[in-house]
């Protein structure tokens, strides 16, 4: 729901510049959108394109040299095949596999120039900026246009903490935001149904602000250190192990390790489910 409220975002600003109300008249008929993606983009992205009318097939995989970041040439070579198209690009802070950061540095403002919104999967990625240690990994990752995040990842809140943050609060509260008779407003003050897509929705923000508050800038920093701290001695306790090669150190909070049996073959899915029928660890 956090990409899904920022691309339903992007897609009224991208499209009000055109003179197109899509809550009005929604995507029939409507200029066409363009979606760049990191090719590795998560699952619930495209599940937001879905939601959002736009459709999984839109996607415009993104890669470039180093494994699943993209490049300032694919992007920018992306771009120049329809330089007047209304695009959103989308960007990582922490893939999946392997925690990885796009540079944001150097891509916000090459995708910028031409117009286009940078949307960030920031669910784990944007705790990194907590931390001064961390922080150069998602180096320019204040320059795009909307991220998304969640609390019940590195905050530890419970599910559901999903946080959607926008450059353009009007555009975000155009694409949410009804008006009805029985209604009260409370004058110029912001009304988070407003940014939301339900009306009725438990105060998420609470718990949210209660772990911040209690851990405090140098506590939350402190704790996505530590998981990165453990992420890599996991990581290279396992790979030191016969059998064990390591194919992605961790840059955050995960890496990639394969296990092979003497005679070569990938016992990885073996291993990981006799630790997990184990019950010490997941
Ligand atoms: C977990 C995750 C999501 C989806 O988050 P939920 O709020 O749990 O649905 C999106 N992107 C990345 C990179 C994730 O790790």
């Amino acid at each position: 729901m956090a990409h899904t409220s920022a691309l339903a975002a992007a897609r009224h600003g991208l499209l009000a510049r055109q003179g197109w109300d899509v809550e009005a008249k929604g995507l029939q008929g409507s200029p066409a959108i363009r979606i760049l993606a990191n090719a590795h983009h998560h699952s619930s992205v495209t599940r937001s394109l879905r939601l959002l009318g736009l459709g999984s097939d839109c996607i415009e995989p993104l890669g470039g040299k180093t494994p699943v970041k993209v490049d300032a040439d694919v992007l920018q070579a992306a771009l120049a095949q329809a330089p007047y198209a209304q695009t959103i690009v989308i960007l990582n802070a922490g893939h999946l596999n392997i925690g990885a950061c796009d540079d944001f540095e150097v891509l916000c403002p090459v995708a910028q120039a031409s117009g286009a919104w940078v949307h960030v999967d920031g669910a784990f990625g944007l705790w990194a900026n907590a931390s001064p240690r961390l922080a150069p990994l998602v180096k320019g990752i204040a320059l795009a246009d909307s991220w998304a995040t969640d609390g019940h990842k590195w905050l530890n809140t419970q599910y559901d903490c999903g946080m959607a943050t926008t450059r353009d609060p009007q555009a975000h509260s155009a694409a949410m935001r009804m008006i009805a008779a029985y209604l009260t407003s409370g004058g110029p003050v912001r009304d988070p149904m407003d940014f939301t897509p339900e009306w009725s929705r438990r105060a998420r923000s609470l718990p949210t602000l209660a772990a911040l508050m209690e851990l405090g800038r140098d506590g939350l920093a402190a704790m996505v250190e530590r998981c990165c701290d453990h992420a890599v001695a996991i990581y290279d306790g396992i790979a030191a192990l016969d059998g064990a090669t390591g194919i992605a150190h961790p840059t955050m909070n995960q890496g990639l390790i394969r296990l092979d049996a003497n005679n070569g073959n990938n016992i990885s899915d073996a291993v990981i489910a006799a630790i997990n029928a184990s019950g010490e660890a997941f």
